[in-house]
């Protein structure tokens, strides 16, 4: 197999790692403020999964989203308190197929900036300084194939999600504030049921939580959330012990039970699945301080990521990219004209302390169960 490197004669004012929430809204930030700059989007996210969606809807946004009518927690008792929609003064929330939302919003970069942002489909390898410091040098890997390319640019954005896997080459370091894992599967009723029940489902238990919400296509995901070092955390890796976990649950399990779900049998996919779930921030989220050489900054979950209880992920991801896009484009008219690094610092830390404190208080509701997983976080 050959593993040759091109070397591309392209260079991008802005080269943003990921083309996830977070790349996304920093490149149309970037490109309203400075629709002059160059920008290129390098993303590896998984393509077949986009191609199930486009051949199941016409009208791809519905398969995209569907409406959350409000949520359902047993948190604080075992009795469920009813949260509704209606009462909201922003109105009703989705349920996202995030990974269609994801291509939506890539798809939309490269329509409404044509010129301006490039997306190219590829793994991000590496990065280097060119010896006069003037540009990065980007390492690239096709998906498809095993051809290598190298881009260059002034500026770098590491939207690589929890990975941060820019900016921990360049020597940041993740800071965990906890290990809490998240396993989730995917449910699937009888074919001739539709689910009707639009909202979240919420459900504390002795060593963790859980969550359920509908998903566009007639399907449910089920997530657990506990600490990696956690007994039910071996448990809950497996089917059967996924299945059993779920069962000593009052709530979920009733709406698993009477709507006859099972778990989606999927030939690519075997569930449940587990992923990071935990609270995190990177040190330090960016480095801006040389206006002549090059600079980078860490948006979305590659700078600061949320224990999904919070439900900030997504529009804090969306905010600070849009943020960050539109100071980057400030800086390639005039760079040096601000302190970038301190304004960075400024907006995450400040962030970072609202989430922090709004996380503890919701944990310390949890006043029901006193095993270490509520100890920790109370
Ligand atoms: C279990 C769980 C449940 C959650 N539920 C919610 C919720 O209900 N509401 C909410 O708002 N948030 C939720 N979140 C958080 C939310 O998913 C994230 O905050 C959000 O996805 C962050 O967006 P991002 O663009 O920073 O990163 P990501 O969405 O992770 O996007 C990163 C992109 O970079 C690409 N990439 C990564 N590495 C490379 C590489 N080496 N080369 C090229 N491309 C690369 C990936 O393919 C991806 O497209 C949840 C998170 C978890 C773990």
């Amino acid at each position: 197999m050959s593993s040759s490197i091109e070397e591309s004669t392209s260079y991008f004012d802005v080269i943003i790692v990921g083309g996830g929430v977070a790349g996304c809204a920093t490149a149309l930030a970037l490109f309203r403020t400075n629709p002059g700059a160059s920008i290129l989007i390098l993303d590896d996210a998984n393509p077949s999964v986009f191609k199930l969606v486009e051949e199941l809807s016409k009208d791809r946004t519905d398969s995209v989203q569907i409406k959350c009518t409000g949520n359902a927690s047993a948190w604080t008792t075992s009795e469920l308190e009813e949260t509704y929609a209606m009462m909201n003064p922003f109105g009703m929330g989705w349920h996202l197929d995030r990974a269609s939302f994801d291509q939506i919003l890539r798809d939309t970069v490269g329509s409404v900036c044509p010129g301006s942002v490039s997306l190219v489909k590829s793994v991000f390898l590496g990065i280097d300084k060119l010896d006069d410091n003037s540009h990065w040098s980007v390492s690239v890997k096709g998906i498809a194939s095993d051809e290598k390319k190298v881009y260059h640019s002034k500026w770098v954005v590491d939207a690589s999600g929890r990975k941060s896997s820019v900016a921990r080459k360049l020597g940041s370091r993740t800071v965990k504030e906890d290990a809490l894992l998240a396993f989730y599967a995917v449910f699937v009723p009888p074919l001739t049921t539709e689910d009707r029940d639009y909202r979240t489902l919420i459900e504390a238990s002795e060593s963790g939580w859980w969550y359920s919400s509908p998903l566009p296509n007639n399907r449910r995901v089920v997530a657990y959330h506990t600490d990696d070092t956690d007994p039910t955390s071996r448990d809950a890796r497996k089917h059967d012990g996924f299945m059993n976990l779920l069962h000593t649950t009052q709530h979920i399990s009733r709406l698993i039970t009477e709507g006859e779900y099972d778990i989606l049998f999927d030939t690519d996919t075997r569930y449940p699945i587990c992923t990071a779930a935990g609270s995190s921030r990177l040190e330090p989220p960016c480095d801006t301080a040389d206006p002549e050489g090059v600079r980078w900054v860490a948006v979305g979950d590659a700078a600061m990521a949320f224990d999904p209880l919070s439900s900030q992920g997504i529009i804090t991801a969306m905010r600070v990219g849009c943020a960050v896009g539109a100071a980057i484009a400030q800086e390639i008219q005039a760079p040096g004209s601000k302190d970038l690094t301190s304004g960075i610092r400024e907006i995450y830390s400040q962030v970072w302390s609202k989430y922090v404190k709004e996380k503890r208080y919701f944990y310390s509701q949890g006043k029901r169960f006193d095993g270490e997983f509520w100890r920790v976080r109370k």
